[in-house]
């Protein structure tokens, strides 16, 4: 999962990211509104925590832009303000959530888990399922329904499996795949993804899952389940 922060106070920035990244996700950060903007319109993120009062745009002019597009992203606010106007204000326009500044980390991680579930229909089983493969977020295991062996994963072949598993039957490219895995900015070179890929292949091999990830010439790969 991978979660955007737009918050322009950087050491709360710095400091979610930390936290965030030692609980398992994905983030990057954007320091202001017009940036937090551009970046939720890539369609890399799963969750984005919006600061409300933030520069060039403000927190509840992103949001609106943004459920204009149509892009349902779940967003959780956070703000120094606590008035009713703006809680009602920023439901109606379609945030997930909203916490108060200062909150606690424990809190924060909760109402993480609670819309990233609430975002799935609210099913308590959140694991990915791509024809007979099964990735489980909670123990960073890939499993198949066809044996009984187990593999875990390191930290960025769950990711990677995960993007794949939420995008099964898409060709995703290696740059959308870099972006996603080792982030915006990352200088990381493409061929890491060729790499990952081989070992993800070698553990969905391990598993006897019939699920692949087929290589798209010149483009990137797609995980392809038999017959779907
Ligand atoms: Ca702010």
């Amino acid at each position: 999962m991978k979660i955007l922060i737009v918050e322009d106070e950087e050491g709360l920035r710095e400091a979610l990211i930390r936290t965030l990244e030692g609980e398992g996700y994905l983030t990057d950060g954007a320091k202001d509104g017009e940036e937090g903007y551009s970046m939720i319109c890539t369609g890399l993120y799963d969750l984005v925590l919006l600061d409300i009062m933030l520069p060039v745009y403000d927190g509840l002019e992103v949001l609106r832009r943004i459920r204009n597009q149509s892009i349902d992203v779940p967003v959780i606010l956070l703000t120094a303000r606590s008035t009713v106007e703006d809680k009602v204000g920023g439901m109606d326009l379609g945030a997930d959530d909203y916490l108060t500044k200062p909150f606690a980390m424990p809190e924060l991680l909760a109402r993480i888990r609670m819309v990233a579930r609430r975002s799935t229909g609210g099913v308590t089983d959140t694991r990915f399922r791509t024809g007979d493969l099964i990735l489980d977020p909670g123990t960073f295991t890939l499993s198949c329904t066809c044996g009984s062996r187990t593999v875990r994963l390191g930290a960025k072949e769950y990711q990677l499996m995960e993007y794949m598993m939420r995008n099964a039957g898409q060709v995703l490219s290696r740059e959308q795949i870099t972006q996603r895995v080792w982030g915006y900015d990352s200088d990381s070179e493409y061929n890491n993804v060729d790499v990952y890929v081989s070992f993800l292949r070698k553990k969905i091999g391990f598993v006897q899952s019939d699920t692949r990830i087929r290589s798209v010439r010149g483009i990137g790969y797609e995980l392809e389940a038999p017959g779907e």
